[in-house]
């Protein structure tokens, strides 16, 4: 087993690997910019190291300093937890060639997948369902691309392969505008990314997103741990999270849940990742795979009873999967709401002194956060503080636990959203379960 690691990572996610660590005994360096000496995690961790100023750039996305801290500290791997360096296949391999364990998939399989168009070729060899549309890169030819157009049908979308963060992408709705909306789109792509190759998909104007969870280990062993459903969703932040996706059936889960294995086998993945689809009309499209441990992994682990970081640890370590697929059983259901440092009506960041904060509790709910009584929220990251999570025998149950977690926490001194989610627990729509991405906005009035 690992000995020591570093976390490369701040706020819920170093403590949730921390807590995986310690449960294994393996001992932690926590890594930490200037404005995070007082997290959580970097005050129970075994050494810690500051990396930089408070700006991610110099500290959180500084590959020598956090390869630098692993060589003081005689770590042997790195995990990145998500963001910052996680899908960074130059860290991965850096940390590699150092002599460290990267904790995630090979800096390989990250860089297929970083790509688009590669990750899309790569799933169609595997036999997983993709949005119909350019089969690759766009070439120069507009006459060809017209009528490629016209067969997919309008709306299309125009995609930069290597978008990401809901950037690099545009509808089109009608041929008029097709050729000035490829010509922008590759000039803020080259611009963005300094790579300008653009593709085409049918637009889906009303999916759900659906994601498959997998883990793998180095010895050619893939599982899939089922689907999570993230429709709720503003400007493409996940909000709320689920799983089981309502609806879906053990047939459709299966199904897919064999396709993704497979496509982790073909790449020669290893560690957690996910396939996000749209769902739409009963039939799922892949559009990315994210080669990394979620935000919303927990849901999954609630009704699998599965640790997905201990796994993650173990299988660094050269491990085989310590289950096999038929050992999956889904109990239940769980749900996730995503507390974010922000006015609940204007989303403006609110970081500050937590004056108060009081954690729900009770059977079947779980948070995952790094707040305490006296911390102070930094202006400087994401403003996700911390995760709620539910798990009841059904959804009802799940979401009658949520709605009594909502009441009893107490976060104070600072806004948050919690008033949202406790409005969309009142929600018809969302009780029934299955709206589509762009419900929450609708119903906020935002499009
Ligand atoms: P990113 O890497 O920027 O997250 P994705 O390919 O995951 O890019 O797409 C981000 C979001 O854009 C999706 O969650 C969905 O809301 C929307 N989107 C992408 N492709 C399509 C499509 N073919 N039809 C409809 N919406 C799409």
């Amino acid at each position: 087993m690992l000995d020591k690691i570093v976390i490369a990572n701040r706020g819920e996610i170093a403590l949730r690997i921390q807590r995986a660590c310690r449960e294994m005994g393996i001992k932690t360096v926590a890594v930490h910019s200037t404005a995070d000496n007082n997290l959580k995690h970097v005050l129970l961790a075994d050494e810690t190291v500051c990396i930089g100023p408070p700006n991610s750039i110099d500290s959180y996305l500084n590959m020598p300093a956090i390869i630098s801290a692993a060589e003081v500290t005689d770590a042997v791997a790195v995990h990145p937890g998500y963001g910052f360096l996680s899908e960074n296949a130059d860290f991965a391999e850096r940390v590699e060639s150092s002599g460290f364990t990267f904790i995630g998939p090979p800096a390989s399989a990250i860089r297929l997948m970083g790509d688009k168009v590669s990750a899309i070729q790569a799933m169609k060899s595997a036999g997983v369902p993709c949005v119909p549309g350019s089969d690759g890169a766009l070439g120069d030819d507009f006459d060809e691309i017209i009528k490629m157009a016209r067969e997919i049908g309008y709306p299309i979308i125009i995609k930069a392969s290597a978008g990401g963060g809901g950037r690099g992408m545009r509808v089109v709705h009608a041929e008029a505008s097709l050729t000035a909306a490829i010509t922008v789109t590759k000039a803020e792509a080259r611009a963005a990314f300094g790579n300008d190759t653009v593709y085409i998909e049918k637009f889906l104007e009303r999916p759900r997103h659906v994601e498959f969870q997998v883990i793998a280990d180095s010895h050619g062993n893939a599982v899939h741990l089922g689907e999570r459903d993230c429709s709720m969703q503003r400007r493409h932040q996940k909000v709320v999270e689920e799983a089981p996706a309502p609806g879906i059936t053990e047939e459709q889960r299966n199904r897919i849940g064999e396709r993704c294995v497979k496509a982790c086998q073909e790449i020669g993945y290893r560690s957690a990742g996910t396939f996000e689809f749209l769902f739409q009309d009963d039939e799922f499209y892949f559009i990315e795979m994210n080669t990394r441990l979620q935000v919303e992994h927990p849901v999954t682990e609630m009704i699998t009873g599965i640790d997905l970081v201990r796994e993650q640890l173990s299988v660094a370590a050269g491990e085989k999967l310590s289950f096999k697929q038929e050992d999956i059983e889904i109990r239940g259901h769980a749900i996730e709401c995503r507390i974010n440092a922000e006015d609940s009506k204007t989303f403006m960041p609110s970081p500050g002194l937590i004056s108060l904060f009081h954690a729900p509790g009770g059977p079947g709910v779980r948070i995952d956060t790094h707040i305490y009584n006296g911390y102070n929220v930094p202006p400087y990251y994401d403003s996700m503080i911390g995760k709620l999570i539910t798990h009841g025998q059904d959804r009802d149950a799940a979401i009658a636990r949520m709605k009594n977690a909502l009441t009893e926490i107490v976060i104070e001194g600072i806004r948050t959203n919690v008033p949202l989610h406790q409005e969309i627990f009142q929600h018809a729509a969302f009780q029934q379960g299955g709206t589509d991405i762009h419900y929450l906005e609708k119903r906020l009035g935002l499009v």
